[in-house]
């Protein structure tokens, strides 16, 4: 009897590479396959990595169990986007093949009944809305970029029709028989960009993101492998699914920072659509009014081609931006809507529009504290305070979701009525406007009241049907939605997030105002901007005010280059955490003991994280700046060979990072 053959296979577990196991089946196997094979004393899914492996030095391995061929194998492209990743991220193998097999049910046995989903190929369906000449040149680049690899900028300002333009490519490239993902950032807001897709495209159209119930996802999950569903509109995770004939990649609002996962494997969706393109020899077109600094150098640099959109579409025209000098501004204490910014709300009311309140705080009260002893409200967990809730009747942390009724009495001093909220949050600015406009109808948007798909659509609807006319809202509020009567935006601290010491603190600043901005007079009517701020004069404010782009640009890059931060060095982060702090400490030590030295690279820390402690563990940090062209995943890669962590002492590597708490 011949010997049967071995195979390598990627248990989809966090291990860092596949390992050989024999093939006991007649027919061969093929690369890609899906494989059910015993790992330690479980059994687990994994993928043949490679038709040849080794054979064992001594003992004998253990046998691949199962083969699911109901599928087609995971496409070679895909494997070799997920080898690259793991490498780049510095992340085990098996851990970011996880990100692709996110529904192990979707191979349980036998396959459950739910029901049919059907994902019909749209059939030449043409454009609902004329595009004009300048929009269909636009369209005409991306269509003509279909099959090979093409990064794309789709760079153009709010309402200048960049969906309508891409939806061309998607278009051709579904008339293909190609398929096609665009990922969003708030896929909870997308519902109404889902019916967009689906009035173009059919209701072969699908959504792919964590609220989806199991039998979808895993039905779903199995179209895409076998390559039946032609539109995936999906959260970042999308990006890992295992479409069978990858097309077209699109990432609008390429700047926005959920982009960037910050749990498990770290990594930037952005960037890695751009190398998924890459692997699968596919274009990948960024969508943006504000791309982001390091796309614009990329496109400097001719790595990336910039197709703009200069006009806004139709009628409407830019809003104008006034700067509220709050300064000047005459306020009680415990009120946040400037004198200004009041006469102009009451003047957009009496014409019948509506009007946006924004303030990039959920809940009620950024802290709670004690008027008689200064007792504040900390969360437990964490190193950080307790953002009252009023609504959900609650102390909470935004960091690890511990909440805990509001006390009736100071816990420290036990002083009755003696807890006072301190600063603004979007519940206390809608009761504030609530008492200054009583006949307004009015709601709070935040990821608390929008908390599931069908709780936005509803009151994105009321919005639209003009049933609300005041409207408090988080940075949900400034995607993409097309809100015709909306002509005045209030931004009630637009100073905040230039402060602490983030590096794209300003840049993203600049995002979200102007991306805030752009919901303004989106229809027949101008709208109007005041941004009420306490730093009138810094170069943020004043490139807002004038629209001017390229000066707030200029200074941003001139910045970064000085100071040698990317997009012209790279960053890295190593994070240090365990519940026990001595060990963290200790862990820490060693690391700082056996930094890498070495020409273009300059660690800074050890340092307590600004978080030090968090769900539970005590934090500390190394954050690397290297030079554009330094190996900077070898030298982590070493450092971290150097040193054996304390147990229950966990190191993160963050490469490229965006947060720095
Ligand atoms: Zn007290
Ligand atoms: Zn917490």
């Amino acid at each position: 009897m011949a010997t049967p053959a071995v195979v390598l296979v990627l248990p989809c577990a966090p291990l860092a590479k596949p390992y050989s196991y024999t093939w006991p089946f007649a027919r061969p196997a093929i690369a890609g396959q899906y494989v059910q094979i015993p790992l330690g004393n479980r059994i687990v899914l994994g993928v043949v990595w490679d038709t040849v492996g080794a054979p064992p030095a001594k003992g004998a391995l253990k046998d691949v169990l199962r083969v699911f061929d109901e599928l087609p194998p995971l496409p070679a492209t895909l494997r070799t986007f997920l080898t690259w990743m793991a490498d780049y991220t510095i992340s085990p193998l098996g851990a970011v093949l996880k990100l692709s097999l996110s529904v192990p049910t979707a191979f349980d046995d036998p396959p459950k009944r739910g029901k049919t989903l059907s994902f019909p190929w749209p059939e030449g369906r043409s454009s609902p809305t004329t595009l004009s000449p300048t929009q269909q040149d636009a369209a005409t680049v991306l269509t003509s970029s279909l099959g090979q690899f093409s990064p794309l900028v789709l760079d153009g300002v709010t309402g200048a029709g960049k969906t309508e333009v891409y939806s061309e490519a998607i278009a051709a490239c579904l008339a293909q028989g190609q398929q096609a993902v665009v990922l969003l950032p708030e896929i909870a807001l997308s519902a109404g960009m889902l019916e967009r897709f689906r009035q173009r495209f059919g209701e072969g159209v699908t959504l792919w993101h964590s609220g989806l119930t199991p039998a979808t996802r895993r039905e779903t999950w199995k179209a895409i492998a076998r390559g039946d569903v032609p539109l995936v509109i999906g959260a970042r995770s999308a990006l890992f699914l295992p479409y069978q004939s990858l097309g077209l990649v699109v990432v609008d609002e390429e700047h926005d920072s959920s982009y960037k996962q910050e749990d498990g494997v770290h990594y930037h969706a952005r960037d890695m659509a751009v190398v998924r393109a890459r692997e699968a020899d596919c274009p990948v077109i960024l969508v943006s009014a504000t791309p982001a600094l390091e796309t614009i150098t990329n496109i400097k640099h001719g790595r990336y081609t910039a197709v703009h959109l200069p006009d806004r579409h139709g009628s409407a025209v830019l809003p104008a931006v006034t700067l509220v000098d709050m300064r000047r501004e005459v306020l009680p204490s415990g009120e946040w809507l400037s004198p200004t910014a009041r006469q102009a709300i009451t003047a957009t009311l009496a014409r019948d529009q509506q009007v946006l309140l924004f303030l990039n705080r959920r809940g009620y009260a950024p802290l709670t504290l004690c008027r008689s002893c200064g007792h504040r409200f900390e969360c437990p967990n964490c190193s950080a305070w307790l953002v009252q809730h009023k609504q959900k009747k609650r102390l909470q942390c935004h960091h690890c979701g511990y909440h805990a009724p509001p006390p009736a009495q100071c816990p420290a001093c036990k002083g009755e009525d003696t807890l006072t909220p301190c600063g603004p949050g979007v519940e206390r600015i809608a009761e504030e406007a609530a008492l200054a406009f009583p006949s307004a109808q009015l709601a709070v948007l935040s990821s608390d009241t929008m908390e599931s798909p069908q709780d936005a659509a509803q009151l994105i609807e009321q919005v639209q049907q003009k049933q609300l006319s005041i409207l408090v809202g988080t940075q949900v509020m400034a995607k993409g939605h097309h809100f015709p009567a909306l002509t005045l935006v209030v931004v009630l601290d637009a100073d905040v997030g230039l402060s602490g010491g983030d590096i794209r603190a300003a840049e993203r600043t600049w995002q979200l105002l102007h991306q805030v901005a752009g919901r303004s007079g989106r229809g027949e009517w101008k709208g109007q901007v005041l941004l009420q701020t306490y730093i009138p004069d810094h170069p943020v404010m004043q490139t807002l005010a004038h629209h001017d782009r390229n000066g707030f640009l200029k200074t941003q890059l001139a910045e970064r280059q000085a100071t040698g931060f990317p997009p012209f060095g790279r960053l890295a982060a190593l994070i240090i955490a365990a519940p026990d702090a001595r060990r963290a400490e200790q862990t820490t030590q060693a690391l700082a003991r056996a930094m890498p030295l070495a020409k273009g690279l300059e660690v800074l820390g050890p340092a307590p994280a600004p978080l030090a402690y968090l769900k539970g563990q005590h934090r500390w940090r190394f954050l690397l700046k290297a030079r554009k062209d330094f190996p900077i995943q070898r030298a982590i890669r070493d450092w971290l060979g150097a040193i054996k962590p304390e147990s229950g002492v966990k190191i993160q590597v963050d490469i490229d990072p965006y947060s720095f708490l």
